[in-house]
């Protein structure tokens, strides 16, 4: 399978990506473009900028948008050109962002999802471009993002019980939605568990949905209690 620069991937299409690919593949790479521009939130710009350093492309071989968009970057059978010394046998991701504060909800989850999909078809070490690097690169806390443990590979993460199937919405409280933030934490979501339903558990609500495929209204009704009890990490 090859795709297009700038093409999307879904996610059913990643092991048909992977079984394309010749080489030995071992480690995954993590990255942040070092922009929040929304200009520069496309594979082709990167594209662009490595071309005008004298680079043969885009070193990337998928970028996550802002809204969560997973484009094809390099073709993915060859080498990357992201951490130098370290692109043999390397896989490499980027995600479009710089102020940590600034990624959104939906790349974290995109991230997991397209980490989760590359392992099923080929299991990865998973490691930021800060390991090798005197940089920040990734910004965010891409450990705990995939829930790595010591040597990079991904934990799944265990299933939250889910027992309620109350609605609740934007500025409720309660147990009910302490139990919201905590599956939403255990599937990624950067929460404080404290029963108070504000724009942040919202926020994760809406991505949630928008990867489970249920109406992302930011509301935790029955069909968004479900797909919590049933996605497994
Ligand atoms: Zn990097």
């Amino acid at each position: 399978m090859s795709k297009r620069l700038g093409e999307t991937i879904a996610q059913q299409e990643v092991a048909g990506l992977l079984h394309a690919v010749r080489r030995p593949l071992h480690t995954g790479w993590i990255h942040c473009s070092a922009s929040d521009r929304p200009e520069h939130d496309r594979a082709q710009v990167m594209d662009q900028w490595h071309r005008a350093r004298g680079w043969s492309g885009i070193g990337y071989h998928a970028f996550i948008t802002k809204s969560g968009v997973v484009q094809m970057g390099r073709d993915w059978g060859q080498e990357p050109a992201a951490q130098e010394g370290h692109n043999t046998g390397a896989l490499a991701l980027c995600l479009h962002g710089l102020a940590l504060e600034r990624f959104a909800l939906a790349q974290f989850a995109v991230l997991q999802a397209l980490a989760a999909a590359v392992d099923a078809a080929h299991l990865l070490r998973w490691r930021g471009h800060c390991e090798v690097a005197a940089k920040a690169c990734p910004v965010f806390d891409y450990r705990r993002v995939l829930g790595l443990d010591a040597r990079g590979q991904r934990q799944p993460h265990g299933a939250t019980e889910v027992h309620t199937a109350g609605t609740v919405r934007l500025f409720d409280r309660g147990d009910q939605v302490a139990q919201v933030q905590q599956a939403l934490c255990d599937r990624g979501a950067f929460l404080v568990v404290d029963g108070l339903f504000g724009r942040a558990t919202e926020a994760a609500v809406i991505a949630f949905q928008t990867r489970a495929g249920v109406t992302p209204d930011g509301v935790v009704g029955p069909e968004t209690w479900a797909a919590l009890a049933a996605v497994d990490g």
